[in-house]
């Protein structure tokens, strides 16, 4: 019997456009036609240069070899990403891709230090992760095998380059490209839904299921369905960035950073032959004259590019899979790139629609899978970003204080109070984000715990004291040994263990 689409259309070119377009042609049954219309006319958001670990298994899926990729793209690794003036103007911490120290008897491991913090204060929270010490000291190796203390890391890379990759990897898989601008939209009698796309060349395209990465356009799943779009602007005020290209930096952390400004933040995203900077700010707060020139202000050299200037509004659509229309990248939604996941929401929905459709004739089942699925995803990270600006305690702008003095989601806040009540972390079995990523970001946004777990509340410190710092002590000497990550990137990087 066969099942399922067996044309299927991609609309649009940019990163969500080629990774869609390679994920499909390497995972579908090659009894389906792929074709991927894009405008160069049009051209993409331009910005996307920041990933977090997943990315490596949908590389490793496609069967890509890691320095090639790293090659191809200009890509640097990355290991955490650093919040700067985040909790207070002065204050600093890392957001690693690992935990912190290990279980200790079944507790976790925050206890223990939350229990000699005050009488030992020297000692911060990266001290623990392997991580975290390796992005601080400038150094990059993949995680030791079979160690306690291992950690994820990702890319930061050259995101035209990653998708011109892409497309050369598709291309070979069959994938053919059109190049035009879509005209009109032909609706399908049956059911509303999306029969063919005409060009401004007078083209006819026809699907069967049209996969809709126009970016903020949403041509297909908002403009021609009327999907609507949630806004969740009242939680997420900004809604603009304007990005600019500098040299590269002589000594590429291996590490984002994301420094917060009176109006919203900036990020620093160092790549192999240029720096990636851009400001995500609130425009009823400041102009964009105003937050180019603060960018520009705190560029490391002189800019390299002309602004690119983005707005956007935090969101998603109510759904991203309607009649045969399937929205991904920026035309399903959008949140801000602070902690770096539209790259995973493609890589997700990208997955998750090869794990629902083919088997399905009608295809309602696996939609509304589909749908549930992702909104839980851009959910919860729409609540983990969110959970950045409520936790602060900046006094210098009205921006900050409405963001501390907001009502937040209910699961969010419900999150914070036990967090703030006894240290317990409430956690997923599966998605973004991992009890790690909630400890990093509450300790150091400064939400401090009234209590710990009795358990550890009842040891003398003295007895934890030596343990802890042996085992800083090691976790330091470790990543001491480590190379520099400029030395690995001189040498092409390295191959994954
Ligand atoms: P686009 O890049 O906009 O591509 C849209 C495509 O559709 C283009 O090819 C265009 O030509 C085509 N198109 C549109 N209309 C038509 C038409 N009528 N006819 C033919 N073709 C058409 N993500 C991360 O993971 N990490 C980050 O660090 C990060 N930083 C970001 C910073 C900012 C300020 C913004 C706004 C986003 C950031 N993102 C980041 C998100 C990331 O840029 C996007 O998720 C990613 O680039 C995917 O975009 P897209 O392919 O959905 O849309």
């Amino acid at each position: 019997m066969t099942v399922g689409p067996q044309r299927i259309v991609i609309v649009g070119g940019g990163t969500a456009g080629w990774m869609s377009a390679a994920a499909l042609a390497r995972l579908l049954p090659s009894r389906v036609s792929l074709q991927l219309i894009e405008s160069e006319q049009i051209g993409t958001v331009g910005v996307g240069e920041a990933t977090i670990p997943h990315i490596r298994y949908f590389n490793a899926l496609l069967g890509i070899d890691e320095r090639e990729f790293i090659h191809a793209t200009q890509a640097t690794y990355k290991l955490a990403i650093e919040f700067v003036g985040w909790g207070r103007e002065t204050s600093r911490y890392l957001h690693p891709f690992s935990a912190f120290g290990g279980d200790i008897d079944g507790i976790d491991f925050h206890h223990y230090w939350l229990r000699t913090r005050d009488e030992w204060p020297e000692l911060n929270l990266d001290a623990f992760s392997l991580a975290a010490q390796a992005a601080r000291l400038g150094r990059f190796a993949p995680p030791p095998e079979h160690s306690e203390f291992g950690y994820g890391y990702a890319f930061h890379l050259d995101a035209s380059r990653y998708a011109g990759y892409l497309r050369a990897y598709a291309e070979q898989r069959g994938v053919t490209r059109t190049e035009g601008r879509i005209q009109s939209v032909i609706p399908r009698e049956s059911d509303g839904g999306v029969a063919a796309l005409t060009l401004e060349s007078g083209e006819r395209i026809e699907g069967d299921l049209f996969i809709d990465c126009s970016g903020f356009r949403s041509l297909l799943l908002g403009q021609t369905l009327g999907v609507p779009f949630n806004s969740w602007k009242h939680w997420l005020p900004c809604d603009r960035a304007v990005a600019i290209a500098s040299g590269a930096l002589s000594e590429p952390p291996s590490f984002t950073r994301s420094t917060a400004t009176t109006t919203g933040w900036q990020w620093r995203i160092p790549l192999q032959e240029r720096t990636g900077n851009g400001q995500v700010y609130d425009s009823r707060s400041i102009s964009d004259d105003e937050a180019c020139a603060q960018l520009i202000g705190s560029l490391n050299g002189a800019p390299q590019s002309d602004p690119n200037l983005i707005r956007f509004e935090a969101g998603a659509r109510a759904r991203s899979w309607d009649k045969n229309v399937i929205a991904i990248g920026l035309s399903s939604g959008f949140l801000e790139p602070l902690e770096s996941t539209s790259i995973y929401l493609i890589q997700m929905a990208v997955f998750k629609l090869v794990e629902f459709f083919h088997n399905s004739k009608s295809g309602a089942v696996g939609r509304e899978a589909f749908n549930r699925w992702m909104s839980l995803e851009y959910e919860r990270v729409r609540d983990f970003i969110i959970l950045h600006y409520h936790l602060n305690q900046r006094e210098d702008s009205e921006f900050w204080q409405d963001c501390a003095h907001m009502s937040v989601p209910e699961g969010l806040q419900r999150k914070i109070a036990l967090f703030k009540e006894s240290a317990t972390i409430e956690f997923y079995d599966q998605g973004l984000f991992a009890p790690p990523s909630w400890l990093a970001v509450y300790l150091g946004q400064g939400l401090n715990p009234e209590a710990i777990d009795p358990r550890v509340a009842q040891q003398p410190v003295a007895s934890l004291k030596g343990p802890l710092e042996q085992l800083a002590n090691h976790l330091n000497r470790t990543a001491q040994a480590l190379p520099l990550h400029r030395e690995v990137l001189a040498r092409g990087g390295v191959a994954p263990s």
